[in-house]
C-alpha cells in the first residue's frame, strides 16, 4: 500500500465476528483496489452465509448483556469509540482515500461527520423515557417503556463508507441492540477500522459485528431471513432496497430503507444567483456526485438561465480532477468502471438529443474511472438524465417559465429523499416548502445532512429517519404496560 498510516493495526483483512478477527471458511479472499489507480491496497477474506449465521448468533449473545446496561454505561463505551475515531480521523481518512477516491480532505470531513452520530447517540442513549398515560380505567394504569427491538442487521454502500455505518450503528447501540454490518465489498477497510476502534474503546465482543464478503445475496440471505434479526437498516439502491423489503416480509422485520434520489434543485429568478451557484457547487459536486442528495436535476427560470448557466460553467471550470491525495484535488474518481460508463452513456445520450457541454462532458485524461466536471445546457425532461440518478460530476441544467410547472417537473419522479430551491420570496419559500414531494428541503442551502436533523425520504426513496432525535425510535419497540387491580 502506497500510504503509510500512524496506527497500521487500523488495515485489517479478516472480518470481525463476536470479538474476534475471522477468516473465511471457504479459503477465499478478493482484492481491494484503489479506484484512483487500480493500485491492489489488500486481499480480504470473503465471507458467506454460514459466517453470517454465526455472526448473527453472536450478536444473540451479546445483546443480552449490552440491554441490561444502564444507558449511561453504553453511552460511556460509544464516548470512548467516537473519541478513538477523532484521534484517528487521518489515518481513517487515509483509509478511505484509497479504497473509496474521495479527496483527503473530503474524507477527513466524512470521518468528522461519521463520529457525531457517535456522540449524538450516546447523548440520546440516555432520553429514551416512557409515558404515564391518564387511565381509562379507576382501577387501571397505563404505562409504556421502550426497549430495544433486538439484533440489528446493517447493509451499507460504498459511497460514505464511515458515515453510513456510524448512522446505523450509533442509534442501535444506544438503544441496546447488537448489530451485524455487511459494508460494500467495494470499502471494506473503513468498517473493519471502525470494528477495530470498537474493540479499542471496550464495546463489549458481539455487540458489533462485521461481515465483509462479495456475496451479497448470501450474506443478504441470512440478515433478512434469520428470525433473530428484528430490524434491517439498509442504504443503497431502489432496486437492491425492494428487494431486500420483500425478503424481510417472510418474518415481519423492521426495516427502515435509504434508497436512491433524484433531487431537484430549483432556481427562481428571485434567487440570489451567486449563492444558488455556490449551493449547487457544494451539493452536486461533493463526492464526485456520488451521493444519494447529490442535485440531480437543475431546474433554472428562463430569466436567469443563462447567466446561472454561465456562472455555475465558471466555477465548475475551477475543480481540480486528480488522485484523493494530490495537492488542490477537488474531485476524484468514480467508484467502478460500471459507474464511468454510466455517466458517459446519460450525458452522450443528452448531447445526441440536443444538449451542450458549456464545461467538461467527457471523460478525464487523468485517469481510467474520472469524469470532467461538467454543466450540460438544454437539457430537457424527455431525455434519459431527467429520470436517472447520475451518481457522477455532471449538472444538467432544465429551463421552466413558472413556479407551478418547476413544482410538477420536481414531484415527476418516483424518488422522494433531497430537494433543494432558491427563492428571495417567503411566501414563494412556504408555498414550495410545502408542494415538494421530498423528506428534505434545502432552502438557500445546498448542504443540509447533520446529526441533529432527520435524514430519509419519501416515496420509493425508502422509510425511515437517521440521525436526530427520531433516529433511535426506529431501534426500539415501545411495550404497552397495563397494571390492573389497584
Ligand atoms: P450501490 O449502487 O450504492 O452499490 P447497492 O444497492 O447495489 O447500491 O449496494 C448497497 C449495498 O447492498 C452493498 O453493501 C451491496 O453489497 C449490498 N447488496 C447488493 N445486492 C444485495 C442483495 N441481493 N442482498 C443483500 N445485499 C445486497
Amino acid at each position: 500500500m502506497s500510504v503509510q498510516l500512524t496506527q497500521p493495526a487500523l488495515l485489517k483483512s479478516h472480518s470481525y465476528i463476536g470479538g474476534e478477527w475471522v477468516s473465511s471458511a471457504s479459503g477465499k479472499t478478493f482484492a481491494i483496489t484503489n479506484p484512483s489507480n487500480g493500485e491492489h491496497l489488500i486481499d480480504v477474506q470473503d465471507l458467506g452465509a454460514q459466517e453470517t449465521t454465526q455472526a448473527v448468533e453472536a450478536a444473540a449473545i451479546a445483546q443480552k448483556d449490552w440491554q441490561s446496561r444502564t444507558a449511561k454505561e453504553r453511552a460511556t463505551l460509544m464516548r470512548r469509540w467516537n473519541q478513538l475515531i477523532l484521534e484517528n480521523q487521518d489515518d481513517l481518512a487515509a483509509l478511505m482515500t484509497l479504497e473509496q477516491g474521495k479527496p483527503f480532505a473530503e474524507a477527513k470531513g466524512e470521518v468528522l461527520y461519521g463520529a457525531s452520530f457517535i456522540d449524538w447517540f450516546a447523548d440520546e442513549a440516555r432520553r429514551l423515557n416512557g409515558d404515564t398515560i391518564p387511565t381509562f380505567a379507576k382501577d387501571k394504569r397505563v404505562l409504556t417503556i421502550k426497549q430495544p427491538i433486538g439484533v440489528v442487521a446493517a447493509i451499507t454502500p460504498w459511497n460514505f463508507p464511515i458515515a453510513m455505518i456510524t448512522r446505523k450503528a450509533g442509534p442501535a447501540l444506544a438503544a441496546g441492540c447488537a448489530i451485524v454490518i455487511k459494508p460494500s465489498d467495494e470499502t471494506p477497510l473503513c468498517a473493519l477500522a471502525l470494528a477495530e476502534l470498537a474493540h479499542q474503546a471496550g464495546i463489549p465482543a458481539g455487540v458489533l459485528n462485521v461481515v465483509v464478503g462479495r456475496d451479497a445475496k448470501a450474506i443478504g440471505g441470512v440478515l433478512t431471513g434469520h428470525p433473530t434479526v428484528r430490524k434491517l437498516s439498509f442504504t443503497g439502491s431502489t432496486t437492491v432496497g425492494k428487494l431486500l423489503l420483500s425478503q424481510c416480509a417472510q418474518t415481519v422485520k423492521r426495516t427502515s430503507m435509504e434508497l436512491g434520489g433524484n433531487a431537484p434543485f430549483i432556481v427562481f429568478d428571485d434567487a440570489d444567483l451567486d449563492a444558488a451557484v455556490e449551493g449547487a457547487i457544494a451539493s452536486k459536486y461533493r463526492n464526485a456526485g456520488q451521493t444519494c442528495v447529490c442535485a440531480n436535476r437543475l431546474l433554472i427560470q428562463e430569466g436567469v438561465y443563462d447567466a446561472f448557466a454561465e456562472k455555475l460553467a465558471k466555477r465548475v471550470a475551477e475543480f481540480k480532477t486528480g488522485d484523493g491525495f494530490s495537492e488542490g484535488v477537488t474531485i476524484g474518481p468514480l467508484i467502478n468502471n460500471a459507474a464511468i460508463g454510466k455517466v458517459e452513456q446519460l450525458v452522450s445520450d443528452a448531447v445526441q438529443q440536443g444538449a451542450k457541454a458549456l464545461v467538461g462532458g467527457t471523460k478525464s485524461d487523468v485517469g481510467e474511472r474520472f469524469f470532467e466536471p461538467t454543466v450540460l445546457t438544454g437539457v430537457t425532461d424527455d431525455m434519459d438524465i431527467f429520470s436517472n440518478e447520475i451518481f457522477g460530476p455532471v449538472a444538467p441544467l432544465f429551463k421552466f417559465k413558472t413556479e407551478e410547472e418547476a413544482v410538477a417537473m420536481a414531484n415527476n419522479t418516483p424518488f422522494g429523499l433531497a430537494s433543494y430551491f432558491y427563492s428571495q420570496n417567503i411566501a414563494r419559500i412556504w408555498r414550495v416548502s410545502e408542494a415538494l414531494e421530498y423528506g428534505m428541503v434545502g432552502i438557500n442551502e445546498g448542504i443540509i445532512s447533520s446529526e441533529v436533523a432527520p435524514f430519509g425520504g419519501v416515496k420509493e426513496s425508502g422509510s425511515g429517519r437517521e440521525g436526530s432525535q427520531y433516529g433511535i425510535d426506529e431501534y426500539v419497540e415501545i411495550k404497552y404496560l397495563c397494571m390492573g387491580g389497584l
